[in-house]
């Protein structure tokens, strides 16, 4: 089991209103699962991931990580855990502008306390992984949006994450590199096991999901496991 999430309730406050993002949700994913989160936009999808992937506080609920309880973490084991197991990838990309593909990928391990050789190898086996190696020193104004998802999928890689958390990862994308980016996805799964939790509303993302998770209103409504 990679996560257990227990009763979880999420509200934001907005100009001193509550607005509910999460009510009363309890969910698992296991290991070498392929979720799809979908539902309306304002459902919680994004809420959700940013809870399992600690970028927001947890408010009222449980998540288990490994069995561990993420209310038990400091803030130095909630950076190593985002610093080393789970690898984020968003719908903007969220690369940085002036630095070459590479260096976006590197940015991400400098301190990780590697050798230099071996953050080289890293950076390598994720870029090769992505298709770019060849495209290194392009920076994000050079490259197409497909490329530039690849850099950041990359760049959540070169940590050896066991769980790729994507937050709409194709919604900037036409069709067809969306596919690609699935394609993508696909195989980290299934061939080096990277368990996957992505959003999205497309009929297109959800064709590659091993399961179909439906939030509605910040409610989990439903479970469909896809026949393969
Ligand atoms: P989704 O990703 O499915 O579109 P979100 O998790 O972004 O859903 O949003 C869930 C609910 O929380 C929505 O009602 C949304 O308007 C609200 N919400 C999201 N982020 C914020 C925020 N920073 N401040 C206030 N309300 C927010
Ligand atoms: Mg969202």
């Amino acid at each position: 089991m990679i996560f257990r999430i227990e009763n979880l309730n999420f509200r934001y406050n907005l100009k001193g209103q509550n607005v509910v993002a999460l009510r009363s949700l309890s969910h698992k994913v296991s290991r070498g699962d392929f979720q799809i989160l979908t539902g309306p936009s304002g459902s919680g999808k994004t809420t959700l991931l940013n809870l399992l992937g600690l970028i927001e506080p947890l408010q009222d609920g449980q998540i288990f990580f490994d069995d561990i309880d993420y209310k038990s973490l400091s803030e130095r084991e909630k950076n190593k855990i985002r610093g080393s197991k789970i690898g984020f990838v968003f719908q903007s990309f969220q690369l940085m502008p002036v630095l070459t593909a590479e260096e976006n990928v590197e940015y991400f391990i400098h301190r990780a306390g590697l050798k230099a050789v071996d953050r080289r190898q890293r950076i390598k086996e994720a870029l090769s992984s992505v298709g770019l190696w060849e495209h290194r020193q392009k920076r994000p104004g050079q490259m197409s949006g497909g490329q530039q998802q690849r850099v950041a999928i990359a760049r959540a890689l070169v940590k050896r994450p066991e769980l790729i958390l994507a937050d709409e990862p194709t919604a900037s994308l036409d069709q067809k590199t969306g596919r690609g980016i699935m394609e993508l996805f696909r195989t980290l799964n299934s061939q080096s096991g990277v368990t996957m939790v992505a959003s999205s509303h497309d009929p297109m993302v959800h064709s590659y999901g091993k399961q179909v998770v439906s939030l509605l209103d910040g409610a989990l409504v439903d479970v469909k496991t896809v026949a393969l």
